[in-house]
């Protein structure tokens, strides 16, 4: 740790504020404020403008605006539920509607026919007229003059107890504390003419007292200049803590794996297909970086049916010949079981002992396995059951986590931590079939290395793409009688909008009976993630055996899910799903020689977007240009997953609107670290912070 952590102006408490009783400082606690720093930076989530009153008859539907008039009439009843009906009318002769349904007897006494009142609220399209509901008003009495606002009113991020006046008025008074000079700036004058950064001082009052003229429209999409200078700033703590975090790890020891690779060639030999030209590169680039004293920190990046799992054997037989143990880790049970499956096919005739460890194992197997990982186990595979409590290993060498995108950086670290013992860290590496654009790539995981699988195994034919209106649906199963009359196999995916496990399995219930009803002697099964391990498991293998002509699934078979003989993929509600994750499906069927394809159903009607992100679907099968456009459409959150979100949460930044700052922000993060060393330390800790985050990293 660099001594000074934090930047002097950044510490001060509120002390200096004026009107800080005990309530309020433990409001703002609660919002974890409690510097002035914490003021300033506690930006605005967007803005209101009360700089203007637009006339009632100038009002469109979807407008937040302001407006002042007469009460002509006020109605209170009971119509469903409690309420209360104003109408007011200005100059404009025209009538808009203000509805109440949280209202106490005070504030109806304070309103009568030929009150005046201003009111703030977005306009909606109404029975007879225009409406407001709840806006937020007040009672304008004619003896005091009422201004407007003279700027724009910010909105910020509070809690209970705290409104938006008092919170505002604090902020506002904390401002008046900015520093004048230059100690709250982090970044170096150069870099900031070099990039056309504003000084600090000058975009923290930008953003939080906006002039009236200012830009709403930019500054709602956090595009002007001076959110952008804070956005550069944050990404580039963001980019520098997870610099650290690599560096701190490499700053660890690995064990040293090498051997004369006799397991290699034996399994090789034996596999009846040889590997990929990028099979092979990327096997390689492992290989070397699993002989080094650093640990290696890998993420192998392969699209769909790439062929990830024989380059994560061919690591895993690098550490077992240098005599360490290997995990590797699945997302699923599915996925896990099936790749103990292929691993014990593959590795097992060459003596290698394949454990197998799931969360549902329990009792005297359970027990074995754990004594096997402190003895003669040479690679364990599971789920995230491999990092609980009470599971350790003897000589735990190298790690494989499959499915990046599902685990966090924390789980990461945390299985990591299993293996640091006598000889060190583990070497890790981490697979993934979500292509990941370059430049969120660079940030999301600027703390590893990367390799990809660009090339896909020979004979693979592009799946053909329909997207077809939902109400089609009957011509869809006429098409899988026919494909599975000529022997063919089809999944029929069903998917809901919420993520729940028991509603997705209800829906494929439905499904699984209306499709057993629309074919007749048709041998279907049904696959979700609420079914027993060993049922589901007969099931996959019916399928896999060609004793089931159709499997009706949930989005359980997302990953993993290898049946040649399946080349006729519907997919309902497709609209409702990621285009990664319609990709990573769609990756179900396609694997054999058979030609394949692939149905998406809608439920009409279907947005602009929506139609555009399906069609990118059926113009491509390239991962990487899919995930592109994915970013394009709906921004990183989806792209990485829940998980990955609630790890890159941003105050200003946005990778998908901001990733065009990226390659300056890791430019000035490589001039910070080398001749800035304290201001990237207090960078760190004024956006990231202490949190226990990269903690033991
Ligand atoms: P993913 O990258 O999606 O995890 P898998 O590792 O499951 O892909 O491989 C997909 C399928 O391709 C498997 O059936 C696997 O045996 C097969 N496969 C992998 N590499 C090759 C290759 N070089 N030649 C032919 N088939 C291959
Ligand atoms: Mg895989």
């Amino acid at each position: 740790m660099v001594p000074v952590a934090t930047n002097p102006a950044d510490t001060s408490t509120l002390e200096s504020l004026s009107g800080i009783t005990p309530a309020l400082r433990a409001a703002l606690a609660r919002l974890g404020l409690t510097s002035l720093a914490d003021l300033w930076f506690h930006l605005p989530l967007r803005y209101e403008d009360k700089t203007r009153i637009t006339t009632i008859g100038d009002l469109r539907v979807g407008d937040t605006a302001q407006v002042e008039g007469r009460i002509e009439a006020i109605e209170k009843g009971f119509r469903f539920r409690p309420q209360l009906r104003i109408a007011i009318a200005d100059d404009s002769a025209s009538t808009l509607l203000l509805r109440f349904f949280h209202f106490n007897s005070a504030q109806v006494g304070q309103l009568f026919v030929g009150a005046r009142v201003r009111c703030f609220g977005e306009v909606r399209r109404g029975q007879h007229c225009l409406e407001m509901v709840h806006p937020q008003y007040k009672r304008l009495t004619d003896a005091v003059p009422h201004d407007v606002e003279e700027r724009l009113t910010p909105i910020y991020p509070t809690t209970e107890g705290l409104g938006q006046k008092r919170l505002g008025g604090v902020i506002g008074r904390a401002l008046d504390h900015l520093p004048q000079d230059e100690s709250l700036e982090l970044l170096p004058l150069p870099l900031r003419s070099e990039n056309h950064l504003a000084s600090l001082r000058e975009a923290l009052l930008y953003v939080h007292r906006p002039p009236p003229d200012a830009d709403l429209a930019q500054l709602g999409l956090g595009l002007h200049p001076a959110q952008q200078r804070l956005a550069f700033e944050e990404l580039l703590a963001q980019h520098l803590s997870l610099k650290r975090l690599r560096s701190r790890l490499r700053a660890h020891m690995a064990p040293v794996l090498e051997g004369d690779g006799a397991l290699r060639r034996a399994f090789l030999a034996a596999l009846p297909f040889a590997p990929t030209r990028a099979q092979t590169r990327v096997a390689d680039e492992v290989a070397r970086d699993l002989g080094m004293s650093a640990p290696m920190l890998r993420l192998v990046q392969g699209d769909v049916g790439s062929g990830k799992t024989l380059v994560a054997v061919m690591a895993a037989l690098v550490a077992i010949e240098a005599g360490r143990q290997v995990a590797l880790m699945a997302p699923t049970e599915l996925l896990a079981e099936q790749h103990f499956a292929n691993f014990h096919k593959w590795i097992s005739p060459l003596g290698i002992d394949v454990v197998w460890l799931a969360g549902k194992l329990k009792g005297r197997a359970r027990d074995v396995a754990l004594a096997k990982l402190q003895g003669s186990a040479q690679i364990a595979i599971g789920t995230h059951a491999l990092m609980q409590e009470g599971v350790e290993f003897d000589r735990l060498g190298l790690v494989i986590i499959d499915e990046q995108h599902r685990f966090g950086v924390n789980q990461r670290l945390a299985l990591r931590d299993k293996g640091r013992s006598g000889a060190g860290v583990p070497h890790q590496l981490v697979l993934t079939a979500t292509p990941i654009p370059r430049t969120l790539a660079m940030t999301a995981y600027a703390d590893l290395d990367v390799s990809i699988i660009d090339e896909l195994p020979p004979g693979r034919t592009p799946v053909a793409t329909v997207v077809l209106n939902g109400t089609r649906r009957s011509e869809v199963v006429e098409r899988i009688r026919a494909a599975c009359a000529e022997g063919r196999q089809a999944y029929w995916v069903c998917t809901v909008i919420e993520e729940s496990e028991v509603l997705e399995a209800q829906a494929a219930e439905v499904t699984h009976a209306e499709l057993t009803t629309a074919l007749p002697g048709m041998r279907i099964g049904l696959v979700h993630g609420r079914m027993k391990p060993p049922e589901k498991q007969a099931t996959m293998e019916a399928f896999k055996r060609g004793e089931i002509s159709l499997l009706v699934a949930t989005t359980v078979i997302e990953v993993g899910v290898d049946v040649p003989n399946a080349s006729l993929m519907v997919i309902e509600n497709a609209e409702r799903l990621g285009l990664a994750q319609l990709h990573q499906l769609r990756g179900r069927v396609g694997r054999g020689s058979a030609k394949s394809s692939c149905v998406l159903l809608y439920q009409a009607p279907l947005s602009a977007t929506a139609r555009a992100r399906l069609d990118v679907l059926r113009e491509t099968g390239d991962g990487f240009r899919i995930a592109e456009k994915d970013l394009e459409l709906r921004g990183p959150g989806e792209v990485l997953g829940t998980r990955q979100t609630g790890e890159m949460h941003f105050r200003v930044a946005d990778l998908a609107r901001d990733a065009h700052l990226l390659p300056a922000v890791h430019k000035a993060g490589e001039l910070l670290l080398r001749e800035h060393p304290v201001l990237a330390e207090r960078l760190m800790a004024r956006w990231i912070g202490h949190a226990a985050r990269f903690a033991g990293a």
